[in-house]
C-alpha cells in the first residue's frame, strides 16, 4: 500500500478559512483513499514551536483533532494513523542524520527561510533547519504523496535530493516521494474531482483583497470556529461588498461578493456554479448576505454539535494507536539508516 502523508500545524483556534481550505479537503481526501492507501495524519508539534504558540500546544492539538473528526476524519479507521510528531522520537533522530547530509548551500536557497528569517541574527535555527525535519517526517514512512501547498514544493524537492544523496552514499535505504510534477497531478486530480479544494482561499471579510487569517487583529474580518453561530452570521452581514450591485463570481473586480459565494458553496456542499446561478440577476446585497449568513449559521451550528460529540477518549485512543504504529514503522526505518551509516 502506498502512503499518503499530511500534517496539520496547530497554533491556536482555527478560522472558517482553515476549516474550508484545509481540514475539510484533507478529511475528504482521507475518506477517498482510506480503503486503498495508508494515510498518516500527523500533528507537527515540533514544527509548531519554531514560532510562538498561542495558548497551550497540547490542548490545541486535541482541539484541532476534534475539529478534524467533526470534518469527517475517520479516527478509528485501521488505515488512518494519527500521531504527534514529538511522540515519535525517530523524527528528531533522523533529522540530525540528514543534517549531516544536507549542505549549507542548498539550505540557504530555501525561499521560505529567506522570507521568514527577517529577524536576522535573532532568527532561531529551527526556522533554518525545519525543511530537514520535514524530510525526516516523509522519509521515515516512505510516503509517496504529501499533499501540500505549492509553497512547500521546494521542500519536497529537497527531501528527494537528500534521500537520493543518502542512498548514493550509504546504500538504498530511502524510497523517494513522488516528484513534484506527479504530486501536483495527484493534487489536481483531487481538485478536479472536487475532493481537495486546492487553491481555495477564503478572504478576509473586512478586506477581501487579503485572505482570512487567524492572526488578523480585526475580529470582524474572520470567523473563528469557536464563534457562536449567531456571531458568525453577524460577521457575514457586516462583510465588505462593493458598489457593482450584481451577485456574480468575479474575484478580481468583486472579491467580497465572490468570497461570500465561495463560502456559501462550501458550507452547503454545492458547486460554485450552481450557487452563482441561483443568484443571477440579484441586485440586493442585503438579501444575498442574509442567505449566506443563514447558511453559515446553520453550518456552524451543525459543525459545533458534531465537534462536541467527539470525546477526548476517542481522540486519545486514536493517538495511542497511531503513535504505536508510527513508532514501529519509523523505528524500523531509522534502524536501517543507523546500520547504513554504521551507527549500529
Ligand atoms: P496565520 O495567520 O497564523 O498564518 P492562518 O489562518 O493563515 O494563520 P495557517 O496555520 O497558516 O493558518 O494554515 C493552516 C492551513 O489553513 C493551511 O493548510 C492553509 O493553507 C489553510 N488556510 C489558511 N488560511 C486559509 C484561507 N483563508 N482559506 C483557505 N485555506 C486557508
Ligand atoms: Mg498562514
Amino acid at each position: 500500500m502506498e502512503t499518503i502523508l499530511t500534517g496539520i500545524r496547530v497554533n491556536g483556534e482555527l478560522t472558517l478559512g482553515n476549516l474550508l481550505g484545509a481540514l475539510l479537503p484533507m478529511s475528504r481526501l482521507a475518506e477517498q483513499y482510506k480503503a486503498t492507501h495508508k494515510i498518516n495524519v500527523f500533528v507537527p508539534d515540533l514544527h509548531t514551536i519554531i514560532a510562538d504558540v498561542d495558548g497551550d500546544l497540547r490542548a490545541n492539538t486535541l482541539k484541532s483533532l476534534r475539529y478534524y473528526a467533526a470534518a469527517g476524519l475517520d479516527l478509528a479507521h485501521e488505515n488512518i494513523a494519527i500521531y504527534r510528531q514529538s511522540y515519535v522520537p525517530a523524527h528528531s533522530e533522523l533529522c540530525w542524520i540528514l543534517d549531516c547530509v544536507a549542505t549549507m548551500g542548498e539550505m540557504n536557497r530555501m525561499t521560505q527561510f529567506k522570507e521568514k528569517s527577517g529577524a536576522g541574527d535573532g532568527t532561531n535555527v529551527g526556522i533554518f533547519n525545519y525543511p530537514v525535519l520535514m524530510a525526516a517526517d516523509i522519509l521515515l514512512y516512505s510516503a509517496k504523496y504529501v499533499p501540500v501547498g505549492e509553497d512547500q514544493f521546494q521542500h519536497l524537492e529537497l527531501t528527494r535530493n537528500l534521500a537520493e544523496r543518502f542512498n548514493n552514499r550509504f546504500g538504498e535505504v530511502f524510497t523517494l516521494p513522488a516528484a513534484t510534477a506527479e504530486q501536483a497531478a495527484f493534487m489536481q486530480g483531487l481538485a478536479a474531482e472536487g475532493k481537495k479544494a486546492d487553491g481555495i482561499r477564503i478572504r478576509d471579510l473586512q478586506n477581501p483583497e487579503k485572505k482570512m487569517s487567524k492572526s488578523s487583529r480585526a475580529e470582524n474580518s474572520k470567523i473563528m470556529m469557536s464563534d457562536t453561530p449567531e456571531a458568525a452570521a453577524a460577521k457575514i452581514m457586516s462583510a465588505t461588498t462593493d458598489s457593482v450591485n450584481k451577485v456574480q463570481f468575479d474575484m478580481f473586480n468583486q472579491p467580497g461578493i465572490s468570497n461570500l459565494l465561495q463560502i456559501l458553496a462550501l458550507v452547503t456542499g454545492d458547486t460554485l456554479e450552481s450557487v452563482a446561478s441561483r443568484f443571477a440577476g440579484e441586485t440586493r446585497y442585503g438579501e444575498f448576505k442574509r442567505k449566506v449568513a443563514d447558511a453559515v449559521e446553520q453550518f456552524m451550528y451543525e459543525f459545533q454539535a458534531k465537534a462536541a460529540e467527539v470525546s477526548d477518549e476517542d481522540i486519545l485512543a486514536a493517538l495511542v494507536r497511531g503513535e504505536k504504529l508510527a513508532n514501529e514503522i519509523a523505528n524500523a526505518k531509522l534502524l536501517e539508516v543507523q546500520k547504513a551509516v554504521a551507527l549500529r
